[in-house]
């Protein structure tokens, strides 16, 4: 079965990236040679407690995600991210999509929809992409026997993706610093939030965390509920 999934491709900075940036404004650069780590743990607290925010820019972040394509949507609603995407152009789309999760089956069972409530949904999302990929796989042939361009063909691919499921998955890549970071966190990891796009937030979350990134900055943004 599809899943979404996120990776941590990169990042750059730490704990102390944010106490120097902090420090720009009172402390020489000899003077900050004799900081010691307890200080960044110091500052950096008190950054997160006073709302100091700037400095938690100095982390920044690069996630590839595989999501729905509803899911990325609300992705982009985010501003302060730098973000590239699949080209339904350049590439043919997948053609998996979202199945239907247990608490959406339950809510139809509860609504007396029926049990083939997932067959059904199954049976549409196929049968657009099936159409998708025989369109394709005809009008490439055209393409060979040259009875259309390149440019025709791919122009074709990117119209013709229109009739796919909303649920089907797509890539991105999206780079966040940690503060604007921290605002997706607040907003996606809310239970108001929905539970594809919290899925997203949970495992960037993880991700940062099991990678060390800056342990002292997270605990003071999940200390504040991720307000900066
Ligand atoms: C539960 C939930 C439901 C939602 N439902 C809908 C919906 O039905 N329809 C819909 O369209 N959206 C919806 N959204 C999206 C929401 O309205 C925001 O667009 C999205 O969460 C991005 O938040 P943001 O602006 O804080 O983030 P970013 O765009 O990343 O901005 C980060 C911060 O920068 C500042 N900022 C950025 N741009 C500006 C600006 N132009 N002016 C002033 N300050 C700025 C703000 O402080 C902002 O918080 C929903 C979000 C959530 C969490």
């Amino acid at each position: 079965m599809s899943e979404i999934q996120v990776q941590l491709q990169e990042w750059m900075g730490s704990d102390k990236s944010i106490a120097d940036a902090a420090w720009t404004s009172s402390t020489s650069t000899e003077g900050m040679a004799y900081r010691t780590p307890a200080d960044v743990v110091r500052v950096v607290n008190m950054l997160a407690d006073q709302g100091h925010s700037t400095p938690f820019e100095s982390v920044v972040l690069r996630f590839w995600l595989r999501i729905p394509i509803a899911t990325d949507r609300q992705i982009m609603t985010h501003r302060l991210q730098s973000s590239n995407g699949l080209s339904g152009r350049y590439r043919s789309v997948p053609s998996d999509f979202h199945e239907m999760p247990d608490d959406v089956l339950a809510i139809a069972q509860k609504a007396g929809l029926g049990d083939s409530i997932p067959e059904k949904y199954a049976m549409h999302c196929t049968a657009a992409n099936s159409w998708y990929e025989e369109t394709l796989a005809n009008a490439k042939e055209q393409r060979n026997n040259g009875l259309i361009s390149s440019d025709e063909y791919k122009r074709l691919r990117e119209f013709v993706r229109g009739a796919l499921p909303q649920h089907n998955y797509t890539e991105r890549t999206t780079v966040m610093n940690l503060r604007s970071w921290a605002n997706f966190l607040r907003l996606r990891l809310a239970p108001s939030a929905q539970p594809e796009i919290r899925e997203v937030a949970r495992q960037m979350l993880q991700q940062v965390t099991e990678s060390d990134v800056c342990p002292f900055a997270l605990a003071a943004l999940a200390r504040n509920e991720w307000r900066i």
